[in-house]
């Protein structure tokens, strides 16, 4: 694969985030787009729709609730100095994160059926975590960013918007963006697919920044294989013109009313296939006058279990 590397990164310099955030930008979203609700529009516009315009509530999945919980661990890590961020020690923040995310999502508690059911997926999630260790020390880097909102506005007035896993920046400036993936690694043909949300995120760092990130890198923790890719600003347009042209076909689906359904690997995992023509289910009417131009609130997006769906499908 072009761009494809395989190289050691330096330990890196400790950067609080209150002070270095990435650029997000004041002001009004009347047109903005996030890396999840465009991987939506194009696997499925009735999928879309469905969360953009309708915002038809989902319930939490296991699966989902398992990638958050391994992300919300990863992420406090590294709170803790860079000796003691041993197995052991990430091990232990597993049964606390997970009642941290019950507290402020209860309707968690819900997903399993019994205790045994709930072990078994704890032990699931502890094994992620494990793994996680097979591919990096933890105590060998200084992450500069974890779950770093970023915002970027293009030349077109898009304003395009995530959240990024961690953030490295190197002694010499150079940054590598990392995203933890709770399902395995896709088989090449599918790769492409996997790399638009890490391109996405990097042309938001080069819009706002000005500096193309030097490695983006997709750590998969279901099979432990790592997928590491160096883009460049050719790279970086094409993501651009792609997500233009994404945001026209959008506005035009909506000014159709036309969200058509397409089937496809993930519909076994969709919430609304009961509303879906595919299924033999009838969508509810269009929400009428007074829908913005807008995939969810800021911070809205990436929220909620949901948010790893595509982990399960290779997107
Ligand atoms: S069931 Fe499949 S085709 Fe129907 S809305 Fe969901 S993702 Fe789209």
């Amino acid at each position: 694969m072009p761009g494809a590397l395989s190289v050691p990164w330096p330990t890196l310099p400790s950067v609080d985030d209150s002070q270095a955030a990435v650029a997000t930008l004041a002001g009004p979203h009347e047109r903005s787009l996030s890396p999840s609700r465009a991987a939506d529009f194009m696997t499925c516009p009735l999928l879309y729709r469905f969360r953009v315009i309708d915002k038809l509530p989902e319930a939490p999945s296991p699966a989902a609730a398992r990638g958050t919980l391994v992300h919300a661990v990863l992420e406090r890590l590294f709170d803790a100095p860079a000796m003691a961020r041993s197995r052991e020690a990430a091990a232990g923040l597993i049964e606390p994160e997970w009642d941290r995310l019950v507290a402020a999502e209860p309707e968690l508690a819900g997903i399993f059926g019994a205790e045994a059911t709930l072990s078994s997926w704890l032990d699931q999630a502890r094994s992620m975590v494990h793994r996680y260790f097979t591919l990096e020390d933890p105590t060998r880097l200084e992450p500069a960013h974890r779950e770093l909102h970023v915002e970027a506005v293009l030349a077109s007035g898009l304003r395009l918007r995530g959240y990024i896993d961690r953030l490295d920046v190197s002694p010499a400036g150079e940054v590598r963006i990392v995203d933890y993936k709770t399902g395995t690694a896709p088989r090449a043909e599918f790769e492409a697919r996997a790399l638009f949300q890490m391109k996405f995120y990097a042309l938001v760092i080069w819009r706002s920044e000005g500096k193309v990130p030097r490695m983006l890198q997709l750590m998969y923790l279901g099979n432990g294989e790592i997928v590491r890719y160096a883009p460049d600003e050719a790279d970086l347009l094409a993501t651009e013109r792609k997500i233009e042209a994404l945001w026209r076909a959008i506005r035009k689906a909506r000014e159709a009313g036309d969200w058509r359904p397409r089937r496809g690997r993930l519909c076994g995992w969709c919430a609304h296939q009961h509303l879906c023509p595919e299924f033999g289910g009838t969508p509810p009417p269009l929400p009428v006058a007074g829908v913005p131009l807008v995939s969810q609130a800021p911070g809205q997006e990436d929220a909620g279990t949901l948010a790893h769906l595509a982990d399960l499908v290779d997107l």
